[in-house]
Formats: structure tokens, C-alpha cells, sequence
């Protein structure tokens, strides 16, 4: 659960875009280590297409440097990459509103991250807990420099576009943390000569859903054999969510707090019908975790049912989504390369 000060941050920066869209600019984007899941719909993924609806600019990265902060091998990259961006067009995201590219095909993202290093201590990004996280999930033995520098990275990968809001789950926070002293740092040191500030300080945006829990009761996450596909079929989604952790007590209730796995199963349902959780709850009454996980699928199954049939047709035609990627790069490097002139003019580099 987001404290009260991180919920309160993300309800004003929504309610100041709703207000004026055309004033923001938004920054997102996934690791394609694996296909998306339903904590990735309902912790950004919705919130991007709702964001898209109100007219707010848009960039979505397909963050594929950063799948070697945690393996050996780039296994498969490019067909993550591409199923991601199928993730993304089946769930709404329209490729001539928001620029979908890979982080590989921006080199200007890598050379504002050498200025951005300098800002940061050693000590602060040692005390980053998503890295620590992170790191405990590793399969890898030893912790790369680039593992460790993650946050960074990730600073500059929203900073380049100078996006003020980052939709996230609540595990991103500390790395817009980071983003946001990165951004401070590096206006103060290199301060434009007309007083202007060359980054702003984004902010994270959260869901109704910033932490959904996976089948054992942990984040559900693409590399922890957890999640429930958004791609994934009917069956599996049943047999995936037959085997979610729950409690032995048999009355259901939505509490958080006191019984995680139950009410991320519940608050699942909830959100896939548009209800409040509370609500769903009283509905299974003494039902108990057989009832509660039959409530689930069928709301799951319903809810996914036509990205799950866009997504299919999306997928016989890969010319198309690579097109996507390329148009993306074009539109984002236009603008990486814009920003990078602005920061060594303030630099003083040649
Ligand atoms: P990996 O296991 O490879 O790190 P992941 O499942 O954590 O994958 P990311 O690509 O790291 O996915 O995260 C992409 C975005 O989705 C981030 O904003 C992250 O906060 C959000 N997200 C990921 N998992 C969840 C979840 N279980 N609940 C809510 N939001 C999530
Ligand atoms: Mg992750």
C-alpha cells in the first residue's frame, strides 16, 4: 500500500492534468523480460490509455537496456519487444497519439546518463529498496554497476522528454525519487542563463491498483512465475488463479492490511467489473477462497476478452508493430537529440 503522502501526490498531479492536459507530458514504459501481466494493466497500463483519452502527450519505452541489469543474455529481445508493443495496442495505446519506442534505438538516452551518474551518491543509491528488491529476486550472483545504477538510468529515460508525470506501480516510486533529485541537482548546478530550469521534477502517477499481488502472494511480476498473462487463454488464467495463496478463513472481506493475498484477489475482480471491492466481497460472503477464486476468473476472463481477441488479430501482422517501433524512434530521438543540444549548451561542452 502507497503511504498517505504518496496517494495524496499522485490524487493531486491527476486531478492538475485533468484539469489541463495539454499542460503535461507523460512518460512510461516496461522492461520486455516477458509478457505483461494483470499488475502492469491495472497498475499503468489503464492509466495510460485513460491519460491518452484526455489529449496528454505521451512517450512509452520499451526499456530493453535494462533487461541486462538482471541476466546474462538478452534471450529473445526483440520478440519481447514486439509482444510488449502488441501488450500495449490490444489494451488501447494509439502508436499516432503516444511514441512507442525502444530505449536501444535513442543513444542520446546513454549519454545524458554519464552527467546524470555525477549527481548521485553511491550511498543513495545503495539505500534505494527497489534496487535492494530487485537484487534479492536477481538470478544473477553478483550486482552489476549496471544493476546498481538502474534508477538512473531510468532518470534519464524520463527526463529526455521532460515528462512531469510517470504512471507506475508503487514498487517505482523511489526510482522517480531518484528522478526527481537527479532533475533538482542538475538544474541548480547548470542553470540556463535566462533562469529557466532545463528538467522538471516528474512525478509518479498511481492506480487503484499500485501493488497487485501475485499467485504466491508476492508482486506480481513477468520474472517471478507469479503473474496471470494479459495474452495468456481462458484455461490458463482459471488454472493460474485455482493456484493463487489465500487464508483458511472462509468469509471473505476486502482488508488489505490484514489479509493481502484475499484482497488483491478481490480488489482483481473488483477492478475487472468496475465495483468497489467491499462490494464483491459481501457478494462472495462465507463462499470462501474456492468461491472467491471462481469470482475472479470468470471477472478476468470477461474483462480481457476482447483486448485478449485485438491482441490475436494485432499478431498476424508483425510488419506493422515493428513499423510502430521505428515511426517511435524516429519521433523520440528527434526529441532526445533536442534535449541533450539544451543540456551540453548549459553544460558548456562543445
Ligand atoms: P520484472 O519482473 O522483469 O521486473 P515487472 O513485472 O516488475 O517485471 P516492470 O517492467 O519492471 O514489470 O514494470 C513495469 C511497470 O509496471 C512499472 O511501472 C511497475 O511499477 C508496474 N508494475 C509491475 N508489476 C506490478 C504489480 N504487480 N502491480 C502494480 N504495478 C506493477
Ligand atoms: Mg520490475
Amino acid at each position: 500500500m502507497p503511504t498517505a503522502t504518496e496517494a495524496t501526490a499522485s490524487a493531486g498531479l491527476d486531478e492538475r492534468i485533468r484539469r489541463s492536459p495539454g499542460a503535461h507530458r507523460v512518460l512510461t514504459g516496461d522492461r520486455p523480460t516477458g509478457p505483461l501481466h494483470l499488475g502492469h494493466y491495472f497498475g499503468t497500463l489503464q492509466n495510460r490509455v485513460r491519460l491518452q483519452r484526455l489529449g496528454v502527450e505521451m512517450f512509452v519505452v520499451v526499456a530493453d537496456y535494462q533487461v541486462i541489469t538482471d541476466r546474462d543474455i538478452a534471450d529473445r529481445l526483440a520478440e519481447h519487444a514486439e509482444n510488449l508493443v502488441l501488450d500495449y495496442l490490444a489494451t488501447g495505446l494509439d502508436p499516432d497519439r503516444a511514441t512507442i519506442f525502444a530505449h536501444s534505438a535513442v543513444p542520446a538516452l546513454n549519454q545524458l546518463l554519464l552527467p546524470f551518474l555525477s549527481l548521485v551518491s553511491v550511498s543513495e543509491l545503495s539505500r534505494n529498496p527497489t534496487v535492494k528488491d530487485e537484487i534479492t529476486h536477481s538470478r544473477q550472483a553478483a550486482v552489476s554497476g549496471l544493476m546498481f545504477t538502474y534508477p538512473v538510468h531510468q532518470a534519464a529515460d524520463i527526463l529526455f522528454c521532460k515528462a512531469d508525470a510517470v504512471p507506475v506501480g508503487q514498487d517505482q516510486l523511489p526510482h522517480l525519487e531518484v528522478a526527481r533529485t537527479v532533475a533538482r541537482r542538475f538544474n541548480e548546478r547548470y542553470p540556463h542563463p535566462d533562469g529557466t530550469a532545463v528538467f522538471p521534477h516528474p512525478e509518479g502517477l498511481l492506480s487503484a491498483a499500485p501493488l497487485l499481488l501475485g499467485t504466491d502472494g508476492t508482486k506480481m511480476s513477468k520474472s517471478r512465475g507469479n503473474a496471470v498473462a494479459l495474452a495468456a487463454d481462458e484455461d490458463t488464467t482459471a488454472r493460474l488463479i485455482r493456484s493463487a495463496k489465500t487464508d483458511t478463513e472462509r468469509r471473505i472481506s476486502y482488508d488489505p492490511v490484514a489479509r493481502p493475498e484475499v484482497s488483491s484477489l478481490v480488489l482483481l475482480a473488483a477492478l475487472c467489473q468496475d465495483r468497489r471491492p467491499e462490494e464483491v466481497a459481501e457478494e462472495i460472503g462465507d463462499g470462501g477462497g474456492a468461491a472467491l477464486k471462481r469470482t475472479v476468473t470468470e471477472a478476468v476472463n470477461e474483462h480481457l476478452r476482447p483486448i485478449r481477441a485485438r491482441r490475436a488479430e494485432l499478431a498476424a501482422d508483425r510488419g506493422y508493430v515493428r513499423q510502430v517501433l521505428r515511426d517511435g524512434a524516429e519521433r523520440a530521438n528527434a526529441v532526445a537529440d533536442a534535449t541533450l543540444d539544451e543540456v551540453r549548451a548549459v553544460m558548456g561542452s562543445v
